[in-house]
């Protein structure tokens, strides 16, 4: 059953188009992450998703109904922001509680909750402390706590770890998909990191320029990317401009790709392949070959640049596999058929 779902949501800022006809379909307890460059409108399709900001076009429904005109504080939604807007001045336990206090839960009601989620968040032994006195990863917690305190409908979080150092922030990106899973709370979450958004989603959301370009699980989102955009912003990858022989068989440089081919009628594309997948050999053993010209070593893994028909592929290879090449040899590139994604768009 789907929780939430978007048909041609549109928002826009005078003539700026933040959000453009976005549709989404996001099944029960699923982690999303909208993922995308600074500006792409992810913020943007957050606040019209929790009622904070109204479409210009298009409906919000929630477990079918139509929300698009209920207020933010009707849908039931536990919401995290980036700055989290704790009460300095209130303790931890009292900040968890302050939602259910305001809705006029009893006292007996609102402790044994507000103890269920210490615990959840493992902050038990901390809920007598002023929020001011606890470190950067313990007052996300608190944050996520009292989000979560009145069984949101939804779970909707704004970059929420992106003030945490580096190394707590992906223990929390573990910790939070934990605590989703165990909850099966529907999670929304904006991101510009792609690492966070592989570690956390079930479904990531790629935007650009106020539109969804692709919306699939992390694994297909890497492996077979939509198009370029998606292709170049997930992780690194080469894009060689290929074109079709008679046959629709790919060409680059005029080298035959084998097993490559594109779609029927399609004269030029773009192919995608991750430098892991680049394959190295000697000069004499391969239809296309190219020149080395930089090597980077990085210790665990080699990045060997080649330059092949004024293109630069990057091959990734670990130690053991790397061909042994300088800077200003000849070598021999294969591109498996498996790894190769034709681009149309
Ligand atoms: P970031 O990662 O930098 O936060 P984002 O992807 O979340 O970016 P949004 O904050 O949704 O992007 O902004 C999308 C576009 O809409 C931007 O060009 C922004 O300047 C514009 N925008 C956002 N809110 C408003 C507003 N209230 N009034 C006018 N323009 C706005």
């Amino acid at each position: 059953m789907s929780a939430l779902t978007l048909e041609g949501v549109a928002k826009r800022f005078g003539s700026l188009v933040a959000v453009d006809n976005v549709s989404l379909t996001v099944l029960k307890g699923t982690f999303v992450c909208l993922l995308g460059p600074s500006g792409c409108g992810k913020t943007t399709l957050l606040r019209l998703i929790a009622g904070l900001e109204a479409p210009s076009a298009g409906r919000i429904l929630l477990d079918g109904t139509d929300v698009t005109g209920l207020p933010t504080h009707r849908r039931d939604f536990g919401m995290v922001f980036q700055s989290l807007a704790l009460f300095p001045h209130l303790n931890v336990r009292d900040n968890i509680a302050y939602p259910l206090r305001i809705r006029g839960a009893a006292k007996t009601e609102w402790e044994s909750r507000v103890g269920e989620l210490l615990e959840l968040v493992h902050l038990q032994d901390h809920g007598e402390r002023p929020v001011s006195r606890l470190s950067g990863g313990q007052r996300q917690r608190v944050a996520i706590a009292r989000a979560l305190a009145v069984s949101p409908r939804l779970f909707l979080l704004d970059e929420p770890l992106s003030a945490l150092d580096a190394k707590l922030r992906e223990a929390m990106q573990v910790e939070l998909r934990q605590l989703q899973q165990k909850l099966g709370i529907t999670t929304i979450v904006v991101t510009h990191d792609q690492r966070e958004a592989m570690t956390m989603a079930d479904l990531v959301v790629v935007m650009g320029n106020g539109r969804i370009h692709q919306a699939a699980a992390p694994v297909d989102i890497y492996r077979k990317p939509a198009n370029a955009f998606v292709a170049d912003f997930i992780g690194s990858t080469n894009l060689l401009d290929i074109a079709a022989d008679g046959s629709g068989r790919a060409l680059f440089d005029g080298v035959p790709l084998p097993g490559v081919t594109l779609p029927a009628g399609v004269g030029r594309a773009r192919l995608s392949i991750r430098p892991e997948d680049v394959r190295l050999t000697a000069p004499e053993t391969a239809a296309l070959t190219g020149r080395v010209t930089f090597l980077r070593d990085l210790g665990g893994t080699v990045e060997t640049f080649v330059e092949a028909a004024d293109t630069t592929i990057v091959a990734v290879s670990t130690r053991r596999e790397r061909v042994r090449a300088a800077a200003g040899d000849p070598i021999g590139i294969q591109l498996p058929a498996e790894a190769c994604v034709v681009l149309t768009r």
